[in-house]
């Protein structure tokens, strides 16, 4: 995830917002609000959002939230917050609980759900859908494309691996993945991508209607605090994610 460069300069951040609140050690709550500021940016309480921006934006955060609650298999949402940062309105981490080598296909399909919650919790709220859900769509169609090309997980395609057989080819400028499958398969692939993530986004929207009162709440709460952490949605909601045990609290809070 991060380059020798980052993670000094993740260091180097969390150093100085230790500093900058008089403390002699670096702790976990500084290397957080590092983590966020390096992936995302620095806060931008003075920048102004209309106050449907920030409706919106609390519907599409509470999307994620919500759905990284109710699927079993996906990491809960650990904070949310609506301030702005970098060239986001907002955002939901959900860290991962565990390290882990390897994904099952149950949970990439939930990350993608919940990669979608955003988008769906707009159109079904707003009945429109923003520029907002841009890198959403970006890691979700990501994500399935890893499914059917690299990790065999598409049926009708089976248990091969498609393209970047040789690594990436400069031709001219231009940088080229080797292929090594017909135009035939390239559409299927290109199917098979739009299967996966119609089937998720499909779950997604009978997941939040489902549980649009929690979701209204959610939003409305955000709306008044700007940040909840994963304990105090999960208090508010009365939700816990299927696949935690409720003997073994969240390793991660804010
Ligand atoms: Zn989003």
């Amino acid at each position: 995830l991060f380059s020798g460069a980052d993670l000094a300069n993740l260091c180097n951040e969390a150093a100085l917002l230790a500093a900058r609140h008089n403390k002699e050690a670096v702790e976990e709550k500084d290397l957080e609000a590092a983590i966020e500021r390096v992936i995302m940016g620095p806060e931008k309480k003075s920048r102004v959002m209309t106050k449907r921006e920030k409706e919106l934006t609390a519907i599409h955060e509470a999307g994620h939230a919500i759905l990284s609650l109710l699927i079993p298999d996906v990491n809960p949402v650990t904070k949310v917050s609506i301030i702005p940062r970098g060239m986001a309105g907002g955002y939901t981490l959900t860290p991962p609980r565990e390290d882990k080598a390897y994904h099952s296909k149950a949970e990439l399909y939930g990350d993608i759900v919940v990669a979608l919650g955003g988008r769906v919790s707009e159109e079904l709220n707003f009945g429109d859908i923003t520029t907002g859900a841009a890198h959403d769509l970006e890691s979700a169609t990501e994500i399935a494309r890893k499914m059917v090309c690299d990790f065999g997980m598409s049926e009708r395609l089976g248990n091969i691996t498609l393209g970047k057989s040789h690594g990436p080819l400069f031709l001219g400028r231009d940088l080229v993945e080797e292929k090594n499958y017909s135009e035939a398969t390239a559409s299927i692939i290109d199917a098979e991508i739009k299967r996966i993530i119609d089937d998720c986004y499909s779950r997604a929207k009978k997941l939040i209607q489902e549980n649009q009162e929690k979701l209204k709440l959610l939003a409305n709460t955000l709306l008044e605090k700007e940040v909840l952490s994963g304990v105090e949605i999960r208090r508010m909601l009365g939700l816990t994610n299927p696949g935690i045990s409720n003997a073994n609290p969240p390793i991660q809070q804010s």
